[in-house]
């Protein structure tokens, strides 16, 4: 009963129901929102505003794809041969190491599924409501129905929401309509049959909202919302698959078509011999077996998983898998300034109104600090009380400027100063602070009534006050030091005469997007003068060659009647009121980012909103550089230089100012065009299109939008610049582990078939069977490359330059190393099996200790590719390096030696595996054989480093 009650409540009509239905129907307040205790019951009767996880392929279904590879249809098939021929111990063994694989691959691969869905899912939506009054950010999952919902653009809608007020707002549905146009958002009721497309006074959950604000009631939940009705159809899996993958995959193709034809080949040779079909039937499974590297598939899925789970440890979450290998290769990152190369701690330290300068002291947030101007020095005041120092309405305007005309607040934790919101507009509370000025004695005076909010389109934000002030009334005077404080201020003394008869719009935003809308300025009177820009630029060039970022503040007045704002109202006729600038001091490990990647032959372009000379200083203060120069390009010259010449352009600049967000994409594609691989930060709403052109779009985790974070590639949780770069060193890391891997595998497949081959063409006996081969490219061959997904990353992976995009996979260094290794394995299995069995003649021991030769031969091998191999031998030689993180490998070796005692000693291996148990000097000869592999493999280092 309660459960239909439930469902009933999401099943009504919203489009058709006017506010007040509304309101009845969810039981809640128009502006009020819900109580507490409402909240609280609702969450209980309706639980959380989630999506029930759909499973996406079926378990089993999962588990028979792991046999879907043309290597593994192979085995099958031998398999189904052997039992054909009654071989029945023999087509056990194959099916079961088959399947034993197969396990390994789907639990590998649900592992590594769920982590990075786990991740992805990690980074929690928020939503801000309004309840009991009051504005709050809650996670999204929070949500009860009836909740008020603020939507702001950039923001993911986080429920189905019935809108009751809009302001441009628009909204992209195209995940659940497929229009891929946002759709102009009404708060008009509409009729009963209009269908979901054209419900434009309703914003669905899971759509985007791209421009404009807008404000809701949650109708619906979870499941009960319309994605959740559909998202059964979507396919939530996550795609395993990368460029790395696929290369494996081709490769195994054409891998497939050679065995084939060798193995025919060997068939049709071995029966010109004279051999019987069955006896050649053996070898050529056994020449098809031994070519294949089975173990591959495993280690590619495990080694990327634990790239991913690296780079989270490092404040990276990766969305799509492919973004670990590719970042390893990329050659410029394009990355934002403000607060992903700097601090954004920002403290206002200049300021320049009615034509003087002042300084501001102090540090962050904290009110502590003075303002004043440098010719009005304390000395000079303390000489002369009676100093003239005017009090400057135009800075205190500028003042009231910055703090009405602004969404952030500041807080205060044991002492501790900070912004709740953007930290420029905390700056701009700061410093009024300083100055004495009191924000809520202020909107009482001169309450909000509009605004247009910040956006890096516009580069202005505006306000919209009931109150004015007619211009030229004069303001208090300053005490005698010529500090601002608040006692200094005299409200009788007629300090802020408000005057009912008008209306003010405050306006903040860049020097280029105020100063344009500007005629006149305030002057230290007070008084309105025509404005000579000329003069502001050479202000703001000042503060901007220091590296501060600059805002510019300006009004107007409007009639009373005026009570809503939009962008034609503030297109001219502003007053100027002055300049703030702030600093915004470099991230020191950002700094150290920057030199690192640099040293890794990556550029770094620095990508900003902010001002040219601005962005400049800062950048020349990080070391973004090339070739000494650090002038920026601004979007402006940027938007005149046409196709053909902006690639080489964009090539040789390293900082781009006062680029739009549409811009990006253009400097984006520009690279590419160059051949360069391009990981680009974002986090605005606009920034979308160039993070998804990108080769890696790197989304702000704390101060991106949803729209940005969806269309990334990857996170950064700490918004940190140094975090790219971490990204990086762990995505050279995966592809040098990846490479090990290969450089381990393939040359026990290639000593294994060089052996079956020759002894075929010799028409000797084979030196090894089928299913010892399968043994060792399964069970010893995961045993001893699984560690090598964990080698940790090498002291000089960030000293080479990338590897380039277009490199195959087996380069020909590689395929060098693979020959020589093969080599040496095939003269191990072939010359132990030829010595023991002449002078024993015992074949299956003979068999037996020509693969614990290769096998000793191989630890050795890995030894020399890894760390800490490479570790000890530096011990050896004299150098102090400390070994570290050696427990893989060891554990690796561990366990590869338990399972070959096992192997040869115990009978029921050797009736699987046709093999013999060996005696202690037996062990010894095998493992004496391995060892001129170090020789070898410290040759084959120095021209191939794999490091
Ligand atoms: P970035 O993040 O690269 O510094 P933005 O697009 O955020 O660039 O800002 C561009 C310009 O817009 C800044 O230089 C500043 O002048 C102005 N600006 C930034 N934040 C605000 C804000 N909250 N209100 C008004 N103007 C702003
Ligand atoms: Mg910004």
């Amino acid at each position: 009963m309660q459960a239909q009650e439930t469902k009933a409540i999401f099943n009504q009509p919203w489009h058709e129901l006017s506010e007040q239905e509304l309101v009845q129907r969810l039981n809640t307040h128009l502006t009020k929102g819900l109580t507490s205790a409402e909240v609280q019951t609702r969450r209980q009767q309706f639980g959380a505003n989630e999506l029930t996880a759909k499973s996406g392929t079926h378990p089993i279904l999962r588990f028979l794809l792991q046999f879907h590879q043309p290597l593994l249809y192979i085995l099958l098939v031998a398999g189904a041969i052997k039992a054909f021929l009654a071989e029945w111990v023999n087509a056990g063994v194959i099916w079961g190491v088959t399947v034993i694989n197969a396990i390994i691959g789907f639990v590998q691969e649900s592992k590594a599924e769920n982590a990075i869905a786990a991740l992805a899912s990690s980074v929690q939506t928020d939503a801000t409501v309004v309840r009991e009054g009051v504005k709050q950010q809650i996670a999204s999952t929070e949500l009860v129905p009836g909740d008020l919902v603020l939507l702001a653009s950039g923001d993911k809608v986080p429920a189905d929401l019935r809108l009751i007020q809009v302001k441009n707002l628009q909204i992209n549905e195209s995940a659940l309509t497929g229009e891929s146009l946002a759709v102009s958002k009404t708060t008009a009721i509409l009729a009963a049959e209009t269908p979901l497309a054209e419900r434009t006074n309703m914003a669905y959950a899971g759509s985007f909202v791209t421009a404009g604000q807008g404000r809701g009631m949650v109708v619906a939940i979870g499941d009960q919302t319309e994605t959740g009705r559909i998202s059964q159809l979507i396919d939530q899996r996550t795609n395993l698959s990368t460029p790395l993958t696929r290369k494996f995959d081709q490769f195994s193709r054409i891998l497939l078509y050679i065995i084939l034809a060798v193995a025919a080949f060997t068939f049709v040779v071995g029966l010109g011999y004279g051999n019987s079909w069955v006896t050649m039937f053996e070898a050529a499974v056994a020449l098809a077996v031994s070519a294949i590297p089975e173990g591959l598939p495993a280690v590619v899925t495990i080694t990327l998983a634990i790239g991913v789970s690296r780079m989270a440890r490092r404040h990276v979450i990766v969305r799509k898998l492919p973004a670990v290998e590719t970042m390893g290769s990329t050659t410029v990152i394009c990355s934002d300034k403000t607060g992903t190369l700097t601090e954004n701690q920002m403290t206002v330290q200049a300021i320049y109104a009615g034509g003087e300068s002042y300084r501001v002291t102090g540090s962050g947030y904290d009110p502590k600090g003075e303002i004043s101007a440098p010719h009005h020095s304390h000395e000079r005041a303390a000489a002369d009380p009676n100093s003239d120092f005017n009090a400057n309405p135009a800075l205190q305007a500028c003042l009231i400027a910055g703090l009405l005309c602004n969404d952030s607040h500041l807080t205060v934790k044991d002492g501790f100063w900070s912004v709740v919101g953007d930290p420029t507009e905390g700056a701009l509370l700061t410093v009024a602070n300083k100055a004495g000025l009191n924000r809520e004695e202020l909107e009482t005076q001169q309450p909000r009534l509009d605004s247009i909010p910040f956006e890096s389109e516009y580069q202005y934000m505006a306000t919209l006050h009931r109150g004015g002030r007619e211009s030229g009334v004069r303001l208090p005077r300053a005490s005698a030091d010529g500090r601002w404080e608040a006692e200094g201020r005299n409200q009788e003394n007629g300090a802020i005469q408000l005057s009912q008869s008008l209306n003010t719009i405050y306006v903040k935003g860049s020097v280029e997007a105020i100063l344009q809308r500007c005629r006149q300025g305030m002057d230290q009177d007070g008084q309105l003068v025509g404005l000579d820009p000329a003069e502001v630029h050479r202000q703001v060039d000042q503060m901007a060659a220091q590296g501060l970022r600059v805002l510019a503040f300006a009004s107007k007045s409007v009639p009373t009647t005026q009570d809503a704002i939009d962008h034609p109202d503030v297109a001219s006729d502003l007053v100027f009121l002055g300049l703030q600038g702030m600093i915004d001091p470099p991230r020191a490990e950002a700094i150290r980012a920057v030199r690192a990647c640099q040293t890794a032959g990556v550029q770094v372009k620095m990508i900003t909103g902010d001002h040219a000379a601005t962005a400049a200083a800062i950048a020349h203060q990080m070391g973004i550089q090339k070739h000494g120069d650090v002038k920026a390009l601004t979007g402006q010259e940027l938007a005149q230089l046409n196709d053909s010449e902006l690639p080489t352009v964009v090539e040789d600049r390293v900082v781009f100012a006062r680029v739009a967000p549409e811009q990006k994409l253009r400097l984006v594609e520009a690279l590419q065009a160059k051949g360069e691989v391009v990981a680009m930060t974002g986090d605005g709403v606009n920034d979308a299109p160039a993070l998804r052109q990108a080769d890696i779009g790197i989304a702000m985790g704390r101060a991106g939008t949803e729209v940005a974070k969806e269309a990334a590639d990857m996170i950064l949780t700490d918004d940190n610049f140094a975090s790219i770069e971490a990204a990086v060193e762990e995505g050279r890391t995966v592809y040098r582990n990846l490479l090990k891997a290969i450089a381990f595998i393939l040359p026990v497949n290639g000593g294994e078939s060089m052996t079956i081959l020759i002894s075929v063409l010799l028409a000797r006996e084979l030196p090894i069977l089928a299913l010892q081969v399968l043994w060792l490219n399964m069970v010893n061959s995961i045993a001893m490359t699984v560690p090598l997904a964990f080698e940790p990353k090498s002291e000089r992976v960030m000293q080479r330059p990338p590897r380039h995009p277009n490199q195959p996979l087996l380069s020909a260094n590689l395929l060098k190393r693979i020959l020589v290794i093969s080599v040496f394995n095939w003269i191990l299995i072939f010359g132990m099996f030829e010595w023991i069995r002449q002078t024993t003649g015992e074949v299956d021991l003979a068999r037996t200790m020509a693969i614990q030769a290769l096998v000793a031969g191989r630890i050795f091998y890995l030894l020399s590719i890894s760390q800490i191999g490479r570790a000890m031998a530096a011990r050896l030689r004299g150098q102090a390096v400390c070994i570290r993180d050696a427990g893989a490998i060891g554990l690796g070796i561990i366990a590869t030696v338990m399972l070959q005692v096992i192997f040869s000693q115990w009978s029921v291996m050797n009736a699987l595996f046709s093999t013999a148990p060996l005696n202690s000097m037996q062990w010894l000869i095998c493992l004496a054989a391995g060892l001129p592999m170090l020789l070898i493999a410290a040759g084959v280092n120095r021209f191939d480093p794999l490091d």
